[in-house]
């Protein structure tokens, strides 16, 4: 588990100016990895961290070679299209490699001088996905979001007995990933025929959905038929991003039973371009809580670590803009918010339960959390929740309303962890636009 040390000192100042603005998101304490390029251009992606209203090129550091052991061993790995090579070598590479970034841009630092040409303004660049993703899982860990949803298909039941028990899951698609900025069609499918015995409609997806959720970056992984204990299991995680986990509620109506979401979610997953690693989020660490008349986790589901600090203070947001107010100039629409701590299960049970079957992690696999709905009204992950399922459309401030999404509609999603007397550490955003369906 990550503790807090010298990186995390609340009072460091960078030489890069705007990372000292309060709220910037950006600060010395944060250092988030991502690849990227110049805008248009047609240079090499490569990875940076992001500093302030800059990223450093990570890639073009490794060749000055200004460290020796642990951290020159990581930044050698940054010589890379990807961060899986990175991500591959494990909590001690990491955690030696923001020490030595965190020594370089603090104010004073002597390397100054030799890192200021490798720095680009980040409104200048462009990102590709952090990693080669070989596997995609998607969890379904808010109880809030899992009754909600439930409460509209079985009132009386909403809960599966299983859910208390075992983090949810399936096997998603890693192929139609893209980072923020991505645009899609709207899917065409098969919905649910008007009567029973009918033949069910083909067309274009009428409730196109988005699901606010956090996504997880895998680091070293395990062998096939190894297990990973959960004590071990936060030194398999990279870091979080941001994913919207586009879904076609009409098209996962007809096909989810009985093996589960299929077409209705893999034609589009959205993620932030920065992944923000554990070592960094260290300060915004929270005791994980189960109710005390719920079943507490089995054995190999709980440690010590994981109840005293193994949930995480991240608060998210929606956020919504249309045809129309993009033209009007309005201000995007917020949706909703709510917050990472009140998940049902925690990153480290993901991880120990994906793999208690022996079956194989690999770096750059990256997990879902599933939509992240909080306990309160306003605090709704998706419109699936928010407009009831489309009998109660959002009125938007510029007067349009919406069951589900519209064609051209953007959807970002928003994430960062903020508390007093610490610097607010962003995950940027996560932007996607709907195009209109394919004829
Ligand atoms: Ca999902």
């Amino acid at each position: 588990m990550s503790q807090l040390n010298e990186t995390h000192d609340p009072a460091l100042q960078s030489w890069v100016g705007s990372a000292n603005l309060p709220g910037n998101g950006f600060p010395i304490q944060n250092l988030p990895y991502g690849i990227f390029r110049e805008k248009g251009g047609s240079g090499a992606f490569r990875p940076g961290v992001a500093i302030g209203d800059k990223v450093l090129d990570l890639a073009a550091l490794a060749d000055l070679q200004p460290w020796t052991g642990l951290a020159a061993e990581a930044l050698a790995a940054c010589r890379s299209d990807k961060l899986n090579g990175l991500m591959a070598l494990g909590q001690k590479h990491w955690s030696a490699l923001r020490l030595e970034l965190s020594r370089a841009l603090r104010e004073g630092s002597a390397l100054q001088s030799r890192l200021t040409p490798l720095l680009f303004d980040r409104n200048q660049v462009e990102h590709d996905v952090p990693a080669h993703i070989g596997d995609y899982t998607d969890f379904y860990i808010s109880v809030h979001h899992a009754t909600s949803v439930g409460k509209q298909f079985r009132p009386d039941n909403p809960l599966l007995p299983n859910y208390k028990w075992i983090p949810i899951g399936y096997h998603g698609r890693a192929s139609t990933i893209g980072v923020s900025g991505q645009t899609f069609p709207r899917p065409l499918g098969q919905t649910r025929p008007p009567a029973e015995g009918a033949a069910p409609h083909f067309g274009p997806c009428q409730r196109l959905d988005y699901e606010l959720e956090l996504g997880v970056f895998i680091g070293p992984g395990n062998a096939q038929g190894s297990r990973i204990d959960i004590a071990e299991a936060e030194a398999h995680v990279f870091g979080l991003c941001i994913l919207n986990d586009w879904s076609a509620r009409d098209l996962q109506a007809w096909e989810y039973q009985p093996l589960g979401p299929f077409l209705a979610k893999n034609f589009a997953s959205t993620i932030s371009p920065w992944v923000v690693t554990l070592e960094a989020l260290a300060p915004f660490r929270e005791p994980f809580r189960r109710p005390a008349e719920d079943p507490q986790p089995l054995p190999y589901l709980s440690s010590p670590a994981n109840t005293e600090a193994g949930a995480f203070n991240v608060q998210l947001e929606v956020l919504l803009t249309t045809e129309t107010s993009r033209q009007q100039g309005a201000e995007p629409a917020k949706l909703s918010s709510s917050n990472f701590r009140d998940a049902y299960w925690s990153i480290s049970q993901l991880v120990t339960h994906h793999t208690v079957n022996g079956c194989r992690l690999q770096p750059g696999d990256l997990f879902g959390t599933g939509t992240l709905s909080g306990p309160d009204q306003g605090e709704e992950g998706s419109l699936l929740e928010l407009t009831a399922n489309g009998q109660k459309p959002l009125t938007l401030p510029w007067g349009e309303q919406r069951s589900f999404l519209e064609d051209h509609d953007e959807v970002i999603l928003r994430a960062q962890c903020s508390k007093p007397g610490y610097p607010t550490i962003s995950l940027g955003e996560c932007a996607g636009t709907v195009l209109p369906a394919n004829a």
